[in-house]
């Protein structure tokens, strides 16, 4: 009998529509813990370096964590990942909302779909059940009109859904796949994976519970679990989502604005949850499965151009990066660039950051109206970004270029716009502004799939950290100060580790921090769930196991240590406001610390040879 686990994953080949079932070992269980550890192991195994990811030799899987469909608190999350067509290596991404516990109730550990399917396609995952189903009628909806078809065929089910939306059709790198219309997964163009398999969507229904070997244990150790997670982040989740931390970057100068022109935004009144929660929230919060500190929004636009507007779920990131790094400071238009782009399934990072490249363009010449359809790409046009966000997704006129995100935009644009176009190993930063908060520009530089900031997600800069936490994933609380660079390394190494456990367990990273990410908090629920004995130290390595097998595969895909690095315009342009005002960001000294705290050779970029036998990866590395 498996515990916790399902204890088998679904092989699903769209070439044939077959189906074929894994087992998982209990020795698998324990070195890669769930979710992301899996895939990473998977994709290492299935997809052969140099893979076209939009071929059908790219596999695309979707695995629940350890702990996701349980008890305990946020055991929401799923992963989801493939290689990924704007960076060429992989993207593993997480997601929150039904999908995963559903899928683990359904029996099912992971789903992973291989080839392409000769017609449009969509699957039903029903209990044991899989099936495929013709999704012609389906393809050209967009994520919200596909739920909703898909939810009416069978209205006693409790579904929960995972599709692609325009953006995925026309194979955009900037497509995400969307679960339960309005929850992303899969920057790097995953969207595009999907929709390069013919593949429309998912649709999970769940019955069963999820058998836990000790429950009287378990159900201890997620109360105790539970408990502090509503004392540590209820009430904050529950006022201001995290969407009330903008304001905060913005006075520490770590508000990327204008395309990280400026690190203040002047409008930010018009952004900050004051303005959000008195003219647009209209419901209150409302969580993921099994989730304590429950933080999406409904929003209701009443004037304007999208009057009567009804839309759901906003974070920090999207006011940030519509916001501060378009210029634009008007609500309206922003909560619809919002919903747009949930509904066409494109990344509310990248869309926005290769918006506001263009924007960067236009101001300088570079492009001109002759260029963009007509469009006056002004800073703050609010029209312009929503005009563009559609062309994006349909792939039309500038949106066709704008599509393949800032790199690919740049070489098209032609010579000397290539240093607005602000990435990391081809993804786009996100507008928190590594002069401002330098341990998030450390985070960028190392991330395994490109400018990420939930790799590392770290909070040891602004007060997310006991002095006895900061001692023991740095050995100094001098990683507080946000300008010194001194542990910074070491820190971001640890919690890069960290964020791999915690979304092996298939929990929500905005719980995971501090205190509540560290290993030995998730052992008690781990143990009594699963039954399976493993200590604190070795739960951590299978964490810097995942981290270095997601490192080795970059490598083999043809990066170097020359890629973990920062644009240009954080290194080098001073911030221009808040207290970071005169900073840069000081990647050298920390990215130096960092690779002597992987023990990564710095010339190769390879783990040592004594780090592979530590992690038992000794056949990844080359001799
Ligand atoms: S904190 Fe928010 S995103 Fe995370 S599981 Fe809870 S509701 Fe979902």
């Amino acid at each position: 009998m498996e515990f916790g686990y399902a204890g088998k994953a679904a092989v699903i080949n769209l070439d044939d529509q077959s189906i074929e079932h894994l087992q998982i070992e209990d020795s698998f269980k324990q070195k890669f813990i769930g979710g992301r550890g899996f895939i990473a192991k998977w994709l290492l195994d299935l997809v052969p370096i140099k893979t076209d990811a939009l071929s059908p030799e790219n596999v695309l899987i979707f695995a629940t964590g350890a702990l996701t469909g349980t008890l305990a608190a946020t055991s929401a999350r799923m992963s989801v990942g493939a290689k990924a067509p704007e960076t060429g290596i992989w993207s593993i991404g997480n997601v929150g909302g039904f999908m995963g516990a559903y899928l683990k109730k359904a029996g099912w550990d992971a789903l992973i779909i291989k080839g392409r399917a000769e017609t449009p396609t969509w699957l039903s995952v029903d209990d044991g059940e899989i099936k495929f189903h013709n999704a012609s009628r389906l393809w050209g909806m967009d994520t919200y009109a596909l739920d909703r078809a898909i939810k009416k065929n069978d209205p006693s089910k409790r579904m929960s859904i995972a599709c692609i939306g325009t953006a995925g059709e026309n194979l955009s790198h900037l497509a995400t796949i969307m679960v339960d219309r309005v929850r992303s997964a899969g920057r790097g163009g995953l969207g595009a994976v999907m929709g390069s398999k013919n593949l429309k969507a998912i649709a999970v229904n769940g019955s069963q519970s999820v058998p836990i070997y000790d429950p009287t244990k378990f159900m201890a150790a997620c109360a105790g679990y539970q408990k502090r997670s509503i004392q540590l982040y209820f009430r904050k989740r529950w006022e201001s989502g995290s969407y009330g931390a903008v304001t905060r970057y913005n006075t520490a100068g770590a508000l990327s604005t204008r395309n990280a022109q400026d690190t203040a935004f002047e409008g930010i009144d018009g952004i900050s949850a004051e303005t959000y929660n008195s003219r647009f929230k209209i419901e209150r919060m409302k969580a993921c499965f099994a989730c304590t500190i429950p933080c999406w929004t409904t929003f209701y636009i009443g004037s304007g151009d999208y009057k009567d507007f009804v839309g759901q779920n906003m974070n920090a990131t999207t006011f940030k990066e519509f916001g501060a790094r378009c210029g634009l400071s008007d609500m309206d238009q922003l909560l619809h660039a919002c919903a747009l782009s949930n509904r066409l399934g494109i990344d509310t990072i990248s869309a926005p950051a290769t918006i506001a490249f263009a924007m960067e363009c236009y101001q300088r010449g570079i492009l001109t109206e002759k260029d963009t359809d007509g469009l006056k790409l002004e800073w703050g046009n609010g029209p312009a970004i929503n005009v563009l966000i559609r062309k994006m997704a349909y792939r039309e006129g500038i949106g066709d270029v704008l599509s393949l995100g800032v790199v690919e935009s740049a070489k098209r644009f032609g010579p000397g716009s290539e240093k607005f176009a602000l990435h990391v190993k081809r993804m786009e930063t996100v507008a928190t502004d590594p002069r401002g908060q330098p341990s998030w520009g450390l985070g960028y530089a190392t991330s395994s799939r490109g400018a990420c900031h939930m790799r590392a997600y770290s909070n040891f800069e602004y007060k997310g950290m006991t002095d006895a936490e900061m001692m023991r994933i740095a050995g100094t609380t001098e990683i507080q100060e946000r300008f010194a660079h001194k542990g910074k390394g070491k820190a971001v190494a640890y919690l890069e580790n960290l964020r791999c456990v915690g979304d092996a367990m298939g929990l929500c990273h905005f719980l995971t921090r501090a205190e509540l990410g560290f290993q030995e908090a998730y052992l008690p629920m781990y143990q009594s769930a699963t039954g399976i004995e493993i200590t604190p130290e070795e739960l951590y390595a299978a964490g810097e196991r995942i981290y270095n097998i997601e490192r080795v595969a970059s490598l083999r895909e043809g990066l170097t240590p020359a890629d973990d690095t920062l644009p240009a315009r954080y290194l080098e342009e001073p911030a221009t406001g808040g207290d970071a005002k005169g900073k840069t960001c000081p990647l050298e000294p920390m990215l130096k610390e960092y690779y002597q705290a992987r023990n990564w050779d710095p010339v190769s970029g390879y783990p040592s040879h004594e780090k592979a036998v530590e992690l038992e990866i000794t056949d990844l590395i080359p001799n």
